[in-house]
């Protein structure tokens, strides 16, 4: 056994000398309650928790409300009364993404190289930086957390290694660390390794942690172990790559380009089995409606817009047209959408569901506008769309409807 931590440890200095990246995973401590504190000062201390958007259960908790022993997505009927001292407030996600963005502009000044992987974490690429900051790596992680206390108050944790799935290893261990910063260098991977149970690994889910136990694997260490063509046929090219990034050798590289979905899709089955074609315009109002609020929170436009009607046995019938130029604008995808309803409605027919799929997106940041656009009525396009966000953010969930309005009322 002996003989095989020595191999793997030199395997792990080699891959150090010959690659010098060094990744930061920056995470936001209790970022919803940490959010409420900073509108709300006097929450600060406190046993705070933020329930879910309809106040069912807890999605967030301040150390005091763990402290109290309240859980992650406890149901309110749970905490309420047991816990008078705790404060309990409704999650704003408008706040949190506002709160989010800010602290994702302040990691863009210390780095170009910022992949937003959630709306409270962010991997930073900070490879070459002692030279520009003229200090070391833990030196430029506490400027950094210490930045966005000051100019965001918002409480940070930070993992440093030579990976990103070692950086995440790095920022759990940093949560219990006094100053918050935690950093795995090439000589702390093994012993780390040694002390990860699988489910920790980021990429392990329920399945796969699953696979590996039954094969006996059950740390980190156990599956670094593994020749690659075991893992190779076991778990496939993920495997392989899991296995690399957890000796420190980075497979896959900070990446500041947003991913979008491959499309959005929205079906559900009527109340009713019917051929009342105004109950399925309704049915596909709402469709129409929730996918478009999707589509503008990834600030994105769609050039592809897809109607689907299932029959009562089943059967699908599907349209779908590309538009030159990319849309969100709710009134024009429901106009498409209807006319498409219109070829392949069929009154004699008995429906279950309905469904709008959306895809082939752009960025609003990079949709073109195309040569013959009317550029000024796409601008007025978009401020109405986020008008019809922020009051229904406001005032609930499909508080406005399109209905049947056509563009010239
Ligand atoms: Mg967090």
């Amino acid at each position: 056994m002996a003989n095989r931590l020595d191999e793997i440890q030199n395997l792990i200095d080699n891959i150090a000398m010959a690659k010098k990246n060094v990744i930061a995973l920056v995470d936001c401590d209790s970022f919803f309650v940490s959010c409420e504190q900073k509108v709300n000062p006097e929450l600060k201390g406190k046993p705070v928790c933020v329930m879910s958007a309809r106040g069912q259960c807890v999605i967030s908790r301040s150390k005091e409300a763990k402290a109290l022993g309240i859980r992650m997505g406890m149901p309110y009927f749970q905490v309420e009364g047991k816990m008078k001292e705790a404060t309990f407030i409704n999650a704003s996600h408008d706040l949190y993404g506002e709160v989010s963005k800010e602290v994702m502009d302040v990691l863009k000044r210390f780095s170009p190289k910022v992949e937003v992987y959630s709306i409270d974490e962010a991997f930073v690429d900070l490879t070459g930086l002692e030279r520009l900051y003229k200090k070391n790596y833990l030196e430029i992680a506490q400027m950094i957390r210490q930045t966005i206390k000051e100019e965001v108050d918002i409480p940070v944790s930070i993992g440093l290694s030579s990976t990103k799935s070692l950086a995440k290893l790095a920022s759990d261990k940093a949560k219990s660390h006094e100053d918050g910063i935690f950093l795995i260098g090439h000589r702390k991977i093994l012993p780390v390794l040694e002390h990860t149970s699988i489910d920790e690994i980021w990429g392990i889910g329920r399945n796969l942690s699953a696979l590996l136990r039954r094969n006996g694997i059950l740390t980190a260490y156990e599956l670094v172990k593994q020749s690659d063509i075991w893992l190779n046929k076991q778990i496939g090219i993920r495997g392989l790559e899991m296995k690399h990034e957890l000796l420190g050798e980075m497979v896959s590289p900070v990446s500041d380009e947003i991913k979008l979905p491959k499309s959005i899709q929205k079906t559900s089955a009527m109340a009713k089995f019917t051929s009342d074609k105004e109950y399925i315009k309704n049915s596909l109002n709402y469709h129409i409606h929730r996918a478009c609020v999707k589509l503008r929170k990834i600030n994105a436009k769609c050039h592809g817009i897809g109607i689907m009607l299932r029959t009562k046995d089943f059967k699908v019938f599907y349209k779908k047209r590309v538009l030159n130029q990319a849309t969100s604008f709710e009134l024009e995808i429901s106009d498409i959408i209807f006319e498409m309803l219109d070829s392949i409605y069929n009154p004699n027919i008995l429906y279950r569901s309905t469904g709008v799929i959306l895809d082939t997106f752009v960025l609003n940041s990079e949709a073109q506008l195309s040569l013959f656009a009317d550029n000024e009525a796409e601008e007025k396009k978009d401020k109405l769309s986020k008008c019809f966000d922020k009051l229904e953010e406001k005032f609930g969930k499909n508080i406005i409807q399109t209905g049947f309005i056509t563009k010239d009322t």
